[in-house]
């Protein structure tokens, strides 16, 4: 039976299914008290993607790069001596209090333990310091989230990728510019759902496609340009005569094309091969419900950003997998590693493990630990017991949890059984991937307790204002590289957007050698604008618009006969376009037919 419980945080009903409750049980945890929203969000605010700030070692005293504000509680250690055996986990470990409550005792453990300066495997960047969360990179510059990639800036989940400039969710693909969700293809620029093609402009959901401009819902075509066929030689000299190294001619294009893309039907869902499963971007899964950027993965619930094969049996995963089973309300936990609850940053061989962060190395058995990288097992805030005393220990704990919880700043009760509270989080909300998928003003932030940081002020000047550039790429002067320039929001968006920026010098050369114009907005905006073309983390049901010979807003013809004839498609589904939006929605069935 399924089971209506009101969320602890926003007081919403939400359900919990049977399926459910045997995940509990299985893995021996109580059912949760925040809905899976609050829960996805809680675990979002824990994780700062992009954000890099220069902050004092505490083991060199230098001033280094790190994912952790200046004025954050975590002390830092370089990356590659945080992973060493300069220092031993277990000098901090400490008695169990049963005067206060545990969630406290390890808040107080997580600001004594040093935390690496960022997330990234050092020995495998070369040349690439401006990245994070992220490792086997070769010349790339503020990239994140992101693996074995060479000559890639300004990119989030680029993955394989050569030359991939401005780009979210690239995978295998080299050449390409200002794009969302390409994969295997090579020179595509402004475009989305681009896979295994070349020589792209300004198209959406191409397939097997070489040589298209402004096209949409096309297999297998080259030379088309707005979908309509041309001769070879007619679409290299009507290209010629689109000026795309003008900023005038883009932008106008952007627009001309966006509006010409709703006048064609989107599938409901953007999944492929996903056998029983809900959610959006799932690949080759088996029950993935409610889940978002799946890939390979089995019986998992309320997870994102699986991509990392193979992954079972998780409930509220967010990211990365790599030979993951059993996990429960954790973050950023995988390569082999099982049986994990309420854990952040766990990696390699660890298992058995609740409320621990920044472990791995074979650890096991670890509960409210910080650290503890060397194959560490039986620890309780980073003390040692025998097997014995830790589990009579950990009962006893997870009874004072319950009879003694943590009360948050937002008053919200946290007993054995929830991740960690907000305020653990050594990031502020709006630099968090919290504000990518649940954005928030400023105000309402703060109204939820949610911790804010304004951009920081900089003493550079503005040389130039965004405005003023030459519009083509032909009148940049190599003098651009010394300009400071502002950027066109003038941080009147709530996008993180830095105020101004610069053009390095190799980003002016990849320009120059693909005829792009330059960006008038910073990369934090650029980055919010591409993040804007990715669905949300939500569904609706909707009825499928496909009315027969045309959708039914008469905006969009049919070009083939539909089973269902010239009466309305029937099918309802589950899908990422909310009623409100302006794209035509077909069901599978619908759009498949209409793809040629
Ligand atoms: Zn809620
Ligand atoms: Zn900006
Ligand atoms: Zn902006
Ligand atoms: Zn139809």
């Amino acid at each position: 039976m399924n089971e209506i419980r009101k969320c602890q945080n926003c007081h919403n009903d939400f359900t919990i299914e049977p399926e459910d409750f045997k995940f509990y049980e299985k893995m021996q945890v109580p059912p949760p008290t925040f809905c899976p929203e609050c829960r996805t969000r809680r675990r979002f605010m824990f994780r700062n993607e992009k954000s890099l700030f220069i902050k004092k070692s505490s083991f060199s005293g230098q001033d280094i790069f790190s994912m952790y504000p200046k004025d954050s509680y975590p002390k830092i250690y370089e990356s590659k001596i945080w992973y060493s055996d300069e220092w031993n986990p277990l000098d901090y470990g400490r008695d169990v209090d049963f005067s206060k409550p545990f969630l406290e005792q390890f808040f107080e453990l997580l600001k004594e333990v040093p935390h690496p300066a960022r997330s990234v495997s050092e020995e495998t960047l070369v040349n690439s310091d401006y990245c994070n969360n992220a490792n086997h990179l070769k010349n790339c510059y503020l990239v994140f989230n992101t693996a074995h990639d060479e000559d890639c800036m300004y990119g989030n989940d680029i993955y394989d990728g050569r030359d991939v400039v401005d780009g979210l969710s690239v995978k295998n693909s080299e050449l390409s510019y200002d794009n969302f969700w390409v994969m295997r293809s090579n020179r595509v620029f402004f475009s989305h759902y681009i896979e295994d093609s070349h020589d792209i402009y300004f198209s959406k959901n191409l397939r097997a496609c070489s040589n298209c401009f402004g096209c949409v819902n096309l297999r297998g075509k080259s030379y088309h340009i707005f979908n309509e066929p041309y001769s070879k030689e007619e679409y290299i000299a009507k290209l010629e005569s689109f000026d795309v190294g003008s900023y005038k001619f883009i932008e106008k294009t952007k627009k001309k094309v966006q509006e010409f893309w709703n006048n064609f039907p989107n599938q409901n869902l953007l999944n492929r091969n996903a056998i029983n499963c809900s959610g959006e971007y799932i690949y080759n899964s088996k029950n993935a419900k409610n889940s978002y950027y799946i890939r390979e993965a089995e019986n998992v619930k309320y997870s994102q950003f699986l991509i990392t094969p193979p992954v079972s049996e998780a409930y509220d995963q967010t990211l990365f997998g790599e030979g993951s089973s059993f996990i429960y309300e954790s973050l950023v936990c995988g390569l082999n590693v099982n049986d994990l609850k309420f854990c952040r940053e766990c990696w390699s061989g660890m298992n058995e493990s609740q409320y621990t962060m920044y472990s791995g190395g074979g650890s096991s058995n670890l509960f409210g630990c910080v650290g503890m990288r060397g194959g560490q097992s039986y620890c309780i805030l980073n003390k040692q017991y025998s097997k014995e005393d830790y589990k009579q220990l950990v009962s006893k704990i997870v009874r004072h949890m319950n009879e003694m919880p943590y009360q948050d700043k937002q008053g919200n009760i946290y007993k054995y059984g929830e991740f960690f509270p907000p305020e653990f989080s050594p990031f502020v909300y709006n630099e968090t991937i919290a504000q990518e998928y649940f954005p928030l003003t400023k105000e309402e932030a703060l109204k939820l307790g949610y911790s804010w940081r304004d951009p920081e002020e900089r003493d550079y000047k503005i040389t130039v204002e965004a405005d003023d550039l030459p519009d083509h790429i032909a009148q940049v002067k190599d003098s651009i590289l010394n300009e400071v320039i502002g950027c066109a929001h003038e941080q009147k968006c709530n996008e993180q957007c830095t105020k101004a920026f610069r053009i390095i010098d190799k980003e002016l050369a990849f320009y120059r050698k693909m005829n792009l114009p330059l960006p008038r907005l910073c990369p934090n905006c650029r980055h919010y604008q591409r993040v804007k073309f990715r669905n949300p983390l939500k569904l609706w049901q909707r009825k499928c618009q496909c009315a027969g010979e045309k959708s039914d807003n008469g905006v969009y013809i049919n070009a083939t006969k539909h089973k269902h004839e010239d009466v309305h498609c029937l099918n309802e589904f589950e899908t990422s376009y909310s009623t409100d939006r302006a794209e035509i929605v077909y069901c599978e069935g619908c759009y498949l037919k209409e793809v040629v």
